[in-house]
C-alpha cells in the first residue's frame, strides 16, 4: 500500500494514476489534508501548503517515505513534476510519459488540424507529456489515418446508433462490463428486450434531420441471444431507423461459443456488415482460466462458418497480460489468428479494475497481475502489421499493465469506423440499452452525455426517465 497525503485539494484522480503507473502492484490511496495538515484520517503526516506550490506525501507501509513539492494550480506541470520525481526513484520510464487522458491520438489529431507541423506536433507532445518516441510515432499515423477516414462523414448530418446486449454465455474472469449470464431461465432476456425495443421506437424520432451512418450492437455478446430474439431485435432496428443506406453495421458476435450458422444467417439477412469472432487468447490453458468456456479449436471453426456465410470483414480481439501468459503465448496466439486471417486485429492490454475477481484470483493463485506486456505489445503490433493490417484507433484505460493501450488494426477498406467516432467523440451517439452512454457533440466539439442505467433490473425499471432524458438532450436542447 502506497498513502499519499496531498495538500492540493484538487486533482487527485491525475495524482492517483500517476503515482498507481508507477507503483502496478501496490494499492494507492490519497489523503487529502487541509492547509494546516488538520486530517483526521489515517496515515496522519504534515504537509504544509506554501501559496501555489503543494506537497505530496508518499509513504509504504514498510516505512519509506518521501515527499514531492509540486506546482498546485498548472494540472500539466503537476503531473510532470510526479513524473519525473517518480521515474528518478523508480528507474522507470513510462511509455505515455505523463499523459493519462484515454485518447492520446485525438490530441494529436486536433494539433494536426489546427495547422500544426508533424515536427511542431511532435515537439509539443513530447515535452509536454514526456510521450517516448515509439508511442508519439504510432499516436501520429493514427491521427492521420483517422482524419482520411472521417473526410466523407458528416457529423452534421449523421449519428451513430449504438445497442447494448448485457448477456454472454458465461461471465469471464477479468470482466469489467455489466455483463449477465444468459443461464436457462430466459425471462429476463424476454423483459430486456421488450424494454429495449420500447427504447428503440421512442427514440427513433429524437434526432431530427439526421440519420445513422453507423450502427454497432455490442454489449456483451448480442449473439448470446437465441436466433429468434436477435431476429427480433434487428427487425426492430430495421423498422425504426434507415438500416439500408448505413456505412457500416456491425454486431459483437464476441464470443465463438455463442456463434451458430444460425445465428450468422439472421445477421446476414438484416445487413450487418462487419462482425468480430473474439478468442481474447489461442490457448488452451489461458481460456479456461479466464472462463471463456470454449476451445481454440471452437474459434477456428465459428470464423470459418462466418466466412461460409459470406462475411468480409471480421474483426478478432486479444488480450495481452491474461494471467501465466508470456511472450512465447502471444507468438502462439498471434501466430494461429494469423492462419484465420480476419481483416482486423483489436490489440487490447489488461485492465484490471481494483475489484474484479480476476485481481483476487490473480492474488489469489500468486500471479504477478504485470507481466512483460510490452514485449507481448510488440510481438502482436508486428504480427498485425504482417497480416498486412495498419492501427487506426487507439485508447487508454485507467489501470492498464504495463500502462500501455489498446489499438484497433485492419486492412485498407476494413476499418471499423464506429470504434473512431466513439474514441474521437465528433458526432453524436444514440446509444440504447443497460448502460449505454448516449453523446451529443456540438459544433464547437463539446460533448453532453445521458447515461443509462446499468443493470437490466434498473434499466427496465426506469426506462421512461432514460428516455425523456435523451429526449432534453437533443430535441429540448434544438
Ligand atoms: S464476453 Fe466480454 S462482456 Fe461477456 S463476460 Fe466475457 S468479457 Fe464480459
Amino acid at each position: 500500500m502506497i498513502f499519499i497525503e496531498s495538500n492540493i485539494g484538487k486533482n487527485s484522480y491525475d495524482i492517483h494514476s500517476m503515482s498507481k503507473a508507477f507503483y502496478p502492484h501496490e494499492d494507492v490511496k490519497i489523503t487529502e489534508c487541509d492547509i494546516h495538515g488538520n486530517d483526521t484520517s489515517q496515515p496522519v503526516i504534515k504537509a504544509e501548503n506554501c501559496g501555489k506550490v503543494g506537497k505530496l506525501v508518499y509513504k509504504s507501509d514498510t516505512g519509506d517515505m518521501f515527499e514531492i513539492e509540486v506546482p498546485a494550480d498548472d494540472r500539466d506541470e503537476l503531473k510532470r513534476t510526479i513524473y519525473q520525481e517518480l521515474s528518478l526513484r523508480t528507474g522507470i520510464s513510462l511509455p505515455w510519459g505523463s499523459l493519462t487522458g484515454i485518447r492520446p491520438t485525438g490530441m494529436v489529431r486536433k494539433r494536426l488540424e489546427s495547422g500544426m507541423s508533424d515536427e511542431a506536433v511532435m515537439n509539443d507532445m513530447r515535452c509536454r507529456y514526456y510521450i517516448s518516441q515509439e508511442k508519439l510515432q504510432l499516436a501520429m499515423e493514427i491521427a492521420k489515418r483517422e482524419i482520411e477516414l472521417m473526410k466523407p462523414l458528416s457529423p452534421e448530418k449523421n449519428y451513430s446508433l449504438y445497442l447494448d446486449v448485457p448477456f454472454c454465455p458465461t461471465r469471464c474472469l477479468y470482466c469489467s462490463f455489466t455483463s449477465n449470464a444468459v443461464g436457462r431461465d430466459r425471462s429476463k432476456v424476454e423483459a430486456y428486450l421488450e424494454a429495449l425495443q420500447k427504447e428503440i421506437k421512442e427514440t427513433s424520432v429524437i434526432i431530427k434531420n439526421k440519420k445513422p451512418d453507423t450502427i454497432y450492437i455490442g454489449g456483451g455478446t448480442p449473439t448470446a441471444l437465441l436466433p429468434d430474439e436477435l431476429d427480433l431485435l434487428l427487425a426492430s432496428v430495421e423498422d425504426h431507423f434507415d438500416t439500408v443506406n448505413v456505412k457500416e453495421y456491425t454486431v459483437e458476435a464476441g464470443r465463438p461459443d455463442s456463434i451458430t450458422k444460425e445465428k450468422l444467417r439472421v445477421l446476414k439477412k438484416h445487413g450487418i456488415t462487419r462482425i468480430s469472432v473474439n478468442p481474447q487468447t489461442m490457448n488452451q490453458k489461458t481460456l479456461d482460466i479466464i472462463g471463456r468456456r470454449h476451445s481454440v479449436e471452437q474459434v477456428g471453426e465459428a470464423f470459418h462458418m462466418a466466412r461460409e456465410e459470406g462475411f468480409d470483414n471480421i474483426n478478432m480481439d486479444m488480450i495481452l497480460g491474461l494471467p501465466g501468459e508470456d511472450t512465447d503465448d502471444v507468438k502462439r496466439t498471434v501466430s494461429r489468428i494469423s492462419e484465420l486471417g480476419p481483416d482486423a486485429l483489436t490489440i487490447h492490454t489488461l485492465a484490471l479494475k481494483r475489484a474484479s475477481e480476476m485481481k483476487e484470483w490473480l492474488n489469489e493463485n500468486g500471479y504477478p497481475d504485470t507481466p512483460d506486456t510490452a514485449a507481448m505489445m510488440d510481438i502482436a503490433c508486428a504480427g498485425a502489421r504482417q497480416m498486412g493490417m495498419n492501427p487506426y484507433y487507439l485508447y487508454r484505460q485507467k489501470n492498464m499493465a504495463g500502462n500501455l493501450e489498446n489499438t484497433g488494426y485492419a486492412t485498407e477498406g476494413k476499418y471499423g469506423i464506429y470504434n473512431i467516432l466513439i474514441n474521437e467523440e465528433v458526432q453524436d451517439i444514440l446509444a440504447l440499452g443497460a448502460g449505454a452512454i448516449s453523446k451529443r457533440v456540438d459544433s464547437e466539439g463539446n460533448t453532453e452525455r445521458s447515461a443509462n442505467f446499468k443493470e437490466v433490473h434498473d434499466y427496465i425499471a426506469n426506462l421512461d426517465e432514460m428516455i425523456e432524458r435523451k429526449r432534453r438532450l437533443w430535441v429540448y436542447n434544438d
